[in-house]
Protein backbone atom coordinates (compact mmCIF):
# COMPACT_ATOMS: atom_id res chain seq x y z
CA UNK A 1 0.00 0.00 0.00
CA UNK A 2 1.63 3.50 -0.88
CA UNK A 3 0.38 7.00 -0.25
CA UNK A 4 -1.54 8.53 -2.99
CA UNK A 5 0.90 8.72 -5.80
CA UNK A 6 3.19 12.22 -5.29
CA UNK A 7 6.59 10.09 -6.84
CA UNK A 8 5.05 8.49 -10.15
CA UNK A 9 7.51 5.65 -11.41
CA UNK A 10 8.06 7.31 -14.75
CA UNK A 11 9.31 10.65 -13.05
CA UNK A 12 12.03 8.26 -11.71
CA UNK A 13 15.65 8.44 -13.29
CA UNK A 14 16.24 5.26 -15.00
CA UNK A 15 18.45 3.17 -12.80
CA UNK A 16 21.13 2.66 -15.81
CA UNK A 17 21.47 6.47 -15.89
CA UNK A 18 22.19 6.56 -12.29
CA UNK A 19 24.25 3.74 -11.68
CA UNK A 20 26.04 4.08 -14.85
CA UNK A 21 30.14 3.25 -14.14
CA UNK A 22 28.81 0.39 -11.64
CA UNK A 23 27.94 0.20 -7.75
CA UNK A 24 31.20 2.60 -7.08
CA UNK A 25 30.34 5.24 -9.20
CA UNK A 26 28.69 7.98 -7.00
CA UNK A 27 25.23 8.56 -7.08
CA UNK A 28 24.19 11.89 -8.20
CA UNK A 29 22.00 14.55 -7.29
CA UNK A 30 18.17 13.42 -8.90
CA UNK A 31 19.17 10.13 -7.80
CA UNK A 32 16.21 8.86 -5.45
CA UNK A 33 17.18 7.54 -1.36
CA UNK A 34 15.31 5.33 0.09
CA UNK A 35 14.90 5.37 3.83
CA UNK A 36 13.77 2.07 5.93
CA UNK A 37 11.92 4.05 8.70
CA UNK A 38 10.48 7.84 8.92
CA UNK A 39 10.78 8.71 12.70
CA UNK A 40 12.96 12.26 12.84
CA UNK A 41 16.53 10.48 12.16
CA UNK A 42 14.70 10.08 8.71
CA UNK A 43 13.22 13.50 8.40
CA UNK A 44 16.57 14.90 9.01
CA UNK A 45 18.58 13.02 6.31
CA UNK A 46 15.92 13.49 3.99
CA UNK A 47 16.12 17.14 4.53
CA UNK A 48 20.06 17.07 4.16
CA UNK A 49 19.19 15.23 1.44
CA UNK A 50 16.45 17.20 -0.49
CA UNK A 51 18.82 20.55 -0.20
CA UNK A 52 21.45 18.46 -2.21
CA UNK A 53 18.98 17.32 -4.59
CA UNK A 54 18.21 13.95 -3.98
CA UNK A 55 14.49 12.11 -4.12
CA UNK A 56 13.23 10.81 -0.86
CA UNK A 57 11.31 7.14 -0.71
CA UNK A 58 10.14 6.48 2.89
CA UNK A 59 9.57 3.01 4.26
CA UNK A 60 7.37 3.65 7.52
CA UNK A 61 4.17 1.84 8.93
CA UNK A 62 2.63 5.47 9.31
CA UNK A 63 1.68 7.39 6.47
CA UNK A 64 2.00 10.58 8.65
CA UNK A 65 5.51 10.02 9.72
CA UNK A 66 8.07 12.29 10.81
CA UNK A 67 9.44 12.00 7.78
CA UNK A 68 6.51 12.04 5.03
CA UNK A 69 6.60 15.76 5.04
CA UNK A 70 10.09 16.02 3.11
CA UNK A 71 9.89 12.28 1.31
CA UNK A 72 8.50 12.31 -2.65
CA UNK A 73 7.04 8.82 -1.61
CA UNK A 74 6.07 7.28 1.54
CA UNK A 75 5.48 3.59 1.06
CA UNK A 76 3.97 2.03 4.18
CA UNK A 77 4.23 -1.07 5.64
CA UNK A 78 6.14 -2.60 8.42
CA UNK A 79 9.93 -3.12 8.81
CA UNK A 80 9.49 -7.09 8.38
CA UNK A 81 7.15 -6.61 5.18
CA UNK A 82 9.27 -8.05 2.41
CA UNK A 83 6.83 -6.86 -0.20
CA UNK A 84 6.69 -3.41 1.25
CA UNK A 85 10.63 -3.16 1.11
CA UNK A 86 10.66 -4.46 -2.53
CA UNK A 87 8.80 -1.67 -3.17
CA UNK A 88 10.75 0.21 -1.84
CA UNK A 89 14.00 -0.79 -3.43
CA UNK A 90 12.54 -0.73 -7.02
CA UNK A 91 12.13 3.03 -6.24
CA UNK A 92 15.66 3.79 -5.12
CA UNK A 93 19.02 3.92 -6.37
CA UNK A 94 20.14 3.52 -2.58
CA UNK A 95 18.96 2.21 0.09
CA UNK A 96 19.56 3.16 4.45
CA UNK A 97 18.10 2.80 7.38
CA UNK A 98 17.45 4.84 9.83
CA UNK A 99 17.12 2.65 12.72
CA UNK A 100 18.82 -0.89 13.22
CA UNK A 101 15.66 -2.77 13.95
CA UNK A 102 14.53 -3.56 10.63
CA UNK A 103 14.09 -7.04 9.48
CA UNK A 104 18.22 -8.54 8.54
CA UNK A 105 15.97 -10.97 6.31
CA UNK A 106 14.14 -8.27 4.23
CA UNK A 107 17.56 -6.62 3.99
CA UNK A 108 19.27 -9.41 2.94
CA UNK A 109 16.74 -9.90 -0.08
CA UNK A 110 16.76 -5.85 -0.74
CA UNK A 111 20.47 -5.89 -1.37
CA UNK A 112 19.93 -8.38 -4.95
CA UNK A 113 18.67 -5.29 -5.73
CA UNK A 114 20.19 -2.51 -4.96
CA UNK A 115 23.10 -1.07 -2.67
CA UNK A 116 22.29 -0.55 1.39
CA UNK A 117 24.67 1.27 3.00
CA UNK A 118 25.91 1.45 5.71
CA UNK A 119 25.45 -2.91 4.91
CA UNK A 120 23.91 -5.62 5.92
CA UNK A 121 26.89 -6.60 7.93
CA UNK A 122 26.62 -3.44 10.24
CA UNK A 123 22.76 -4.32 10.46
CA UNK A 124 23.49 -8.07 11.64
CA UNK A 125 25.86 -7.00 14.14
CA UNK A 126 24.43 -3.88 15.82
CA UNK A 127 20.95 -4.87 15.94
CA UNK A 128 22.03 -8.18 18.34
CA UNK A 129 23.46 -6.73 21.56
CA UNK A 130 24.98 -10.63 22.13
CA UNK A 131 26.45 -10.62 18.50
CA UNK A 132 27.63 -6.79 18.82
CA UNK A 133 29.60 -7.88 21.89
CA UNK A 134 31.03 -10.82 20.59
CA UNK A 135 32.29 -8.13 17.74
CA UNK A 136 33.73 -5.59 20.03
CA UNK A 137 35.43 -8.19 21.86
CA UNK A 138 36.79 -9.61 18.84
CA UNK A 139 38.19 -5.88 17.82
CA UNK A 140 40.18 -6.59 21.44
CA UNK A 141 37.93 -3.32 22.59
CA UNK A 142 37.29 -3.08 25.87
CA UNK A 143 32.76 -3.01 26.82
CA UNK A 144 31.37 -3.52 30.60
CA UNK A 145 32.14 -7.37 31.48
CA UNK A 146 29.10 -8.76 30.41
CA UNK A 147 27.65 -12.87 30.15
CA UNK A 148 25.12 -14.30 28.32
CA UNK A 149 22.25 -16.09 30.29
CA UNK A 150 19.35 -18.10 29.22
CA UNK A 151 17.57 -19.12 32.22
CA UNK A 152 17.35 -18.37 35.99
CA UNK A 153 20.40 -20.81 36.35
CA UNK A 154 22.24 -19.16 33.70
CA UNK A 155 21.53 -15.50 35.28
CA UNK A 156 22.21 -16.84 38.42
CA UNK A 157 25.74 -17.95 37.70
CA UNK A 158 26.14 -14.56 35.42
CA UNK A 159 25.38 -12.38 38.55
CA UNK A 160 27.71 -14.27 40.93
CA UNK A 161 30.73 -13.82 38.53
CA UNK A 162 29.84 -10.41 37.47
CA UNK A 163 28.02 -8.61 41.12
CA UNK A 164 25.76 -5.50 41.20
CA UNK A 165 24.41 -3.47 40.30
CA UNK A 166 23.33 -5.72 36.95
CA UNK A 167 22.27 -4.36 33.91
CA UNK A 168 19.77 -7.44 32.11
CA UNK A 169 19.25 -6.35 28.03
CA UNK A 170 17.20 -8.23 25.58
CA UNK A 171 19.21 -8.88 22.48
CA UNK A 172 17.05 -7.43 20.36
CA UNK A 173 15.07 -4.08 19.71
CA UNK A 174 15.86 -2.29 22.64
CA UNK A 175 16.17 2.06 22.45
CA UNK A 176 15.88 4.42 24.93
CA UNK A 177 16.61 2.80 27.73
CA UNK A 178 13.65 0.08 26.82
CA UNK A 179 14.00 -3.84 26.84
CA UNK A 180 16.40 -3.44 29.98
CA UNK A 181 16.78 -3.43 33.80
CA UNK A 182 18.49 -2.89 36.09
CA UNK A 183 18.86 -5.30 39.41
CA UNK A 184 20.27 -3.66 42.30
CA UNK A 185 20.76 -6.98 44.45
CA UNK A 186 20.18 -11.10 44.10
CA UNK A 187 16.58 -10.23 45.37
CA UNK A 188 15.86 -8.53 42.53
CA UNK A 189 16.98 -11.24 39.88
CA UNK A 190 13.76 -13.36 40.53
CA UNK A 191 11.50 -12.52 38.08
CA UNK A 192 13.45 -10.58 35.81
CA UNK A 193 13.64 -12.68 32.80
CA UNK A 194 9.55 -12.07 33.18
CA UNK A 195 9.64 -8.27 33.41
CA UNK A 196 11.99 -8.13 30.59
CA UNK A 197 8.85 -10.11 29.11
CA UNK A 198 11.53 -13.45 28.16
CA UNK A 199 10.70 -16.96 28.56
CA UNK A 200 13.51 -19.37 29.83
CA UNK A 201 15.30 -20.13 26.90
CA UNK A 202 15.59 -16.92 25.48
CA UNK A 203 19.54 -15.36 25.05
CA UNK A 204 20.03 -12.04 27.35
CA UNK A 205 22.93 -9.84 27.45
CA UNK A 206 23.57 -9.35 31.40
CA UNK A 207 26.27 -6.76 31.71
CA UNK A 208 28.13 -5.15 34.91
CA UNK A 209 26.65 -1.48 35.56
CA UNK A 210 29.89 0.64 35.06
CA UNK A 211 30.94 3.78 37.46
CA UNK A 212 31.61 5.95 34.40
CA UNK A 213 33.55 9.28 34.95
CA UNK A 214 31.33 10.57 31.87
CA UNK A 215 29.21 9.22 28.64
CA UNK A 216 31.30 10.22 25.40
CA UNK A 217 30.43 9.57 21.95
CA UNK A 218 31.58 9.44 18.48
CA UNK A 219 29.99 10.28 15.06
CA UNK A 220 32.31 8.59 12.00
CA UNK A 221 31.52 8.61 8.27
CA UNK A 222 33.21 6.23 6.31
CA UNK A 223 33.08 6.02 2.37
CA UNK A 224 32.73 4.16 -0.62
CA UNK A 225 36.29 4.03 -0.92
CA UNK A 226 36.99 3.51 2.70
CA UNK A 227 38.58 6.75 4.03
CA UNK A 228 36.77 7.90 7.50
CA UNK A 229 36.27 11.47 8.98
CA UNK A 230 35.14 11.56 12.64
CA UNK A 231 33.35 14.13 14.28
CA UNK A 232 34.63 15.35 17.93
CA UNK A 233 33.70 13.38 20.55
CA UNK A 234 30.97 14.88 22.46
CA UNK A 235 29.84 14.31 25.97
CA UNK A 236 26.29 12.76 26.86
CA UNK A 237 23.68 12.94 29.72
CA UNK A 238 21.27 10.09 30.08
CA UNK A 239 18.55 10.03 32.37
CA UNK A 240 17.27 6.51 32.83
CA UNK A 241 18.28 5.41 29.54
CA UNK A 242 17.33 8.47 27.34
CA UNK A 243 19.80 10.85 25.63
CA UNK A 244 18.80 14.33 27.45
CA UNK A 245 21.64 16.29 25.94
CA UNK A 246 25.34 16.09 23.96
CA UNK A 247 27.70 18.84 24.25
CA UNK A 248 31.14 19.88 22.06
CA UNK A 249 34.24 19.93 22.83
CA UNK A 250 33.77 16.92 25.34
CA UNK A 251 36.25 18.60 28.08
CA UNK A 252 38.00 15.10 28.18
CA UNK A 253 42.19 15.32 27.84
CA UNK A 254 43.24 15.12 24.35
CA UNK A 255 44.42 11.52 24.42
CA UNK A 256 41.08 10.54 25.38
CA UNK A 257 39.36 12.61 22.57
CA UNK A 258 42.05 10.96 19.81
CA UNK A 259 41.45 7.31 21.17
CA UNK A 260 37.64 7.76 21.04
CA UNK A 261 37.84 8.79 17.38
CA UNK A 262 40.59 6.49 16.45
CA UNK A 263 38.17 3.72 17.70
CA UNK A 264 35.03 5.10 15.97
CA UNK A 265 37.40 4.39 12.76
CA UNK A 266 38.41 1.41 13.90
CA UNK A 267 34.78 0.15 14.30
CA UNK A 268 33.50 1.96 11.02
CA UNK A 269 36.45 -0.37 9.19
CA UNK A 270 35.51 -3.21 10.93
CA UNK A 271 32.33 -3.33 9.78
CA UNK A 272 32.48 -2.37 6.45
CA UNK A 273 30.17 0.64 7.03
CA UNK A 274 29.69 3.00 3.56
CA UNK A 275 27.88 5.66 6.14
CA UNK A 276 27.91 7.58 9.36
CA UNK A 277 27.94 5.11 12.37
CA UNK A 278 28.21 5.97 15.83
CA UNK A 279 29.82 4.13 18.98
CA UNK A 280 28.59 5.14 22.61
CA UNK A 281 31.18 5.32 24.74
CA UNK A 282 32.07 4.91 28.65
CA UNK A 283 35.13 7.17 29.91
CA UNK A 284 35.92 5.16 32.88
CA UNK A 285 37.47 6.62 35.97
CA UNK A 286 40.77 5.49 35.26
CA UNK A 287 40.88 7.41 31.69
CA UNK A 288 40.09 4.54 29.89
CA UNK A 289 37.44 3.94 27.37
CA UNK A 290 34.83 1.03 27.21
CA UNK A 291 32.29 0.87 24.67
CA UNK A 292 28.28 0.70 25.62
CA UNK A 293 26.86 0.72 21.99
CA UNK A 294 27.11 1.07 18.07
CA UNK A 295 24.42 2.35 15.71
CA UNK A 296 25.38 2.11 12.16
CA UNK A 297 23.39 5.25 11.40
CA UNK A 298 22.71 8.84 12.36
CA UNK A 299 22.31 9.12 15.67
CA UNK A 300 20.79 11.66 18.68
CA UNK A 301 24.22 12.36 20.10
CA UNK A 302 25.39 13.96 16.39
CA UNK A 303 22.26 16.13 16.18
CA UNK A 304 24.57 19.18 17.18
CA UNK A 305 26.64 18.68 14.09
CA UNK A 306 23.50 20.61 12.44
CA UNK A 307 24.58 23.73 13.22
CA UNK A 308 27.74 22.77 14.73
CA UNK A 309 29.80 21.18 12.39
CA UNK A 310 30.95 22.18 8.92
CA UNK A 311 29.46 19.02 7.56
CA UNK A 312 26.25 18.29 9.34
CA UNK A 313 25.92 14.08 10.73
CA UNK A 314 23.13 13.95 8.11
CA UNK A 315 24.53 15.53 4.90
CA UNK A 316 27.64 13.55 5.74
CA UNK A 317 25.77 10.56 5.82
CA UNK A 318 24.14 11.06 2.82
CA UNK A 319 27.49 11.75 0.84
CA UNK A 320 28.79 8.63 1.82
CA UNK A 321 26.07 6.47 0.69
CA UNK A 322 26.19 8.25 -2.38
CA UNK A 323 29.45 7.56 -2.84
CA UNK A 324 30.27 10.92 -2.74
CA UNK A 325 33.65 12.69 -0.86
CA UNK A 326 32.95 12.99 3.09
CA UNK A 327 32.84 16.72 4.09
CA UNK A 328 34.58 18.51 7.11
CA UNK A 329 33.66 17.28 10.09
CA UNK A 330 35.64 19.92 12.33
CA UNK A 331 33.02 22.05 15.14
CA UNK A 332 32.81 25.86 14.44
CA UNK A 333 33.35 25.72 18.47
CA UNK A 334 31.18 25.10 21.19
CA UNK A 335 27.81 23.43 20.23
CA UNK A 336 24.98 21.97 22.47
CA UNK A 337 22.55 20.07 21.96
CA UNK A 338 18.98 19.57 24.18
CA UNK A 339 16.35 17.20 23.73
CA UNK A 340 12.57 17.87 23.98
CA UNK A 341 11.01 15.32 25.35
CA UNK A 342 7.32 14.89 25.62
CA UNK A 343 5.35 14.60 29.17
CA UNK A 344 1.85 13.96 30.54
CA UNK A 345 -0.76 11.76 29.26
CA UNK A 346 -0.74 11.09 25.17
CA UNK A 347 -2.41 13.40 23.67
CA UNK A 348 -2.05 15.73 20.35
CA UNK A 349 1.31 17.98 20.31
CA UNK A 350 1.03 21.08 20.41
CA UNK A 351 4.11 23.42 21.15
CA UNK A 352 4.05 26.28 23.24
CA UNK A 353 6.84 28.97 24.00
CA UNK A 354 9.06 29.00 20.73
CA UNK A 355 9.57 32.33 20.19
CA UNK A 356 10.48 32.67 24.21
CA UNK A 357 13.02 29.84 23.51
CA UNK A 358 14.16 31.53 20.19
CA UNK A 359 15.05 34.90 22.35
CA UNK A 360 18.65 34.01 22.48
CA UNK A 361 19.74 34.18 18.98
CA UNK A 362 22.10 31.65 19.44
CA UNK A 363 19.48 29.03 19.67
CA UNK A 364 18.03 27.08 16.80
CA UNK A 365 14.39 24.74 17.14
CA UNK A 366 14.25 21.64 15.61
CA UNK A 367 10.47 20.32 16.09
CA UNK A 368 9.93 16.63 14.34
CA UNK A 369 5.98 17.47 14.01
CA UNK A 370 4.72 14.13 15.60
CA UNK A 371 1.15 14.35 15.65
CA UNK A 372 1.09 12.93 19.30
CA UNK A 373 2.75 13.64 22.69
CA UNK A 374 3.44 11.44 25.48
CA UNK A 375 5.77 11.39 28.65
CA UNK A 376 9.68 10.76 27.27
CA UNK A 377 8.83 11.00 23.61
CA UNK A 378 11.45 12.34 21.39
CA UNK A 379 9.65 15.16 19.83
CA UNK A 380 12.48 17.57 18.82
CA UNK A 381 15.72 19.67 20.21
CA UNK A 382 17.01 22.77 20.49
CA UNK A 383 20.93 23.82 19.56
CA UNK A 384 23.11 26.58 21.04
CA UNK A 385 25.96 27.06 18.74
CA UNK A 386 28.59 29.99 18.63
CA UNK A 387 28.76 30.17 22.44
CA UNK A 388 32.45 31.04 24.08
CA UNK A 389 32.34 28.15 26.03
CA UNK A 390 30.84 24.72 26.34
CA UNK A 391 29.06 25.66 29.48
CA UNK A 392 27.90 28.37 28.02
CA UNK A 393 26.08 27.11 25.01
CA UNK A 394 24.89 24.35 27.64
CA UNK A 395 23.45 26.69 30.31
CA UNK A 396 21.92 28.59 27.14
CA UNK A 397 20.36 25.44 25.62
CA UNK A 398 19.14 24.52 28.81
CA UNK A 399 17.38 27.52 29.78
CA UNK A 400 15.72 28.00 25.96
CA UNK A 401 14.44 24.58 26.14
CA UNK A 402 13.02 25.10 29.71
CA UNK A 403 11.24 27.51 27.94
CA UNK A 404 9.06 25.25 25.58
CA UNK A 405 6.36 22.89 26.36
CA UNK A 406 3.38 20.86 25.33
CA UNK A 407 0.27 22.39 25.74
P1 LIG B 1 19.76 3.97 22.93
O1 LIG B 1 19.57 3.02 21.81
O2 LIG B 1 18.75 5.06 22.98
O3 LIG B 1 21.16 4.45 23.07
P2 LIG B 1 19.42 1.68 24.57
O4 LIG B 1 18.07 1.35 25.00
O5 LIG B 1 20.02 0.96 23.45
O6 LIG B 1 19.49 3.19 24.30
P3 LIG B 1 21.84 1.53 26.16
O7 LIG B 1 22.61 2.42 25.28
O8 LIG B 1 22.32 0.15 26.34
O9 LIG B 1 20.29 1.49 25.83
O10 LIG B 1 21.71 2.19 27.61
C1 LIG B 1 21.13 3.47 27.77
C2 LIG B 1 21.86 4.18 28.88
O11 LIG B 1 21.75 3.43 30.10
C3 LIG B 1 23.33 4.34 28.66
O12 LIG B 1 23.61 5.43 27.82
C4 LIG B 1 23.81 4.52 30.10
O13 LIG B 1 23.50 5.80 30.57
C5 LIG B 1 22.96 3.52 30.83
N1 LIG B 1 23.63 2.20 30.86
C6 LIG B 1 23.44 1.18 30.01
N2 LIG B 1 24.24 0.15 30.30
C7 LIG B 1 25.00 0.52 31.35
C8 LIG B 1 26.02 -0.10 32.12
N3 LIG B 1 26.44 -1.34 31.86
N4 LIG B 1 26.56 0.61 33.12
C9 LIG B 1 26.14 1.86 33.42
N5 LIG B 1 25.19 2.50 32.72
C10 LIG B 1 24.61 1.86 31.70
MG1 LIG C 1 22.55 3.58 23.84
Amino acid sequence: MTEPDRFPRAALPSVASTRAGGARAPLLPGAAIGILGGGQLGRMLGFAARAMGYRIVVLDPDSACPAAAIADRVVVGAYDDAAAAMELAGLADVVTYELEHVHAGVVGALEAHVPVRPGLVALRLTQDRLAERRFIAGLGIATAPWREASDDESLLAAARELGFPLRLKTPFGGYDGRSQVRIADAAGLSGALGRLGLTAGTALLVEAEVDFAMELSVVVARGLDGGTAAYPVGRNLHDAGILVESVVPAGVPAEVATAAEALGARIAEALDAVGVVTVELFLLRNGTLAVNELAPRVHNSGHWTIEGARTSQFEQHVRAICGLPLGDPTAYGPTAMVNLLGSGEPREASLVGAADALADPLAHLHVYAKRTVFERRKMGHLTVAGATTPDEALVRARAAAARLRWR
